[in-house]
């Protein structure tokens, strides 16, 4: 997660969970379980919403960014949904 580069940028990452989690290395998964941990830790985030929709805008490639993958980013633009970023999340 790059989160640690915008704190203090928006007042929504005041919010994010992820920032400080000692668990860190998640968000940015070298496998699926990795994925798995920092997904769970976003659904419980009170800002996943603004944290997706600043992704899909700033076009973030890499990190779990609003419990999405690149990946799941990528599809989400393909298919029209940076406009709506309010979105649910996957659900895994
Ligand atoms: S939704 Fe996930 S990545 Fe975004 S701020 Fe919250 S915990 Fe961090």
């Amino acid at each position: 997660m790059t989160l640690v580069g915008t704190v203090g940028r928006d007042a929504w990452t005041r919010q994010a969970l992820c920032a400080g989690h000692p668990d860190r290395g998640a968000w940015f998964p070298e496998n699926p379980q990795d994925a798995k941990r920092a997904k769970a830790v976003c659904r419980a985030c009170p800002v996943s919403a603004e944290c997706l929709a600043f992704a899909l805008k700033t076009g973030q490639s890499e990190g779990i960014w609003g419990g999405t993958t690149p990946y799941e980013r990528r599809r989400m633009r393909r298919a029209g949904l940076a406009a709506a970023p309010a979105a649910p999340l996957p659900s895994n």
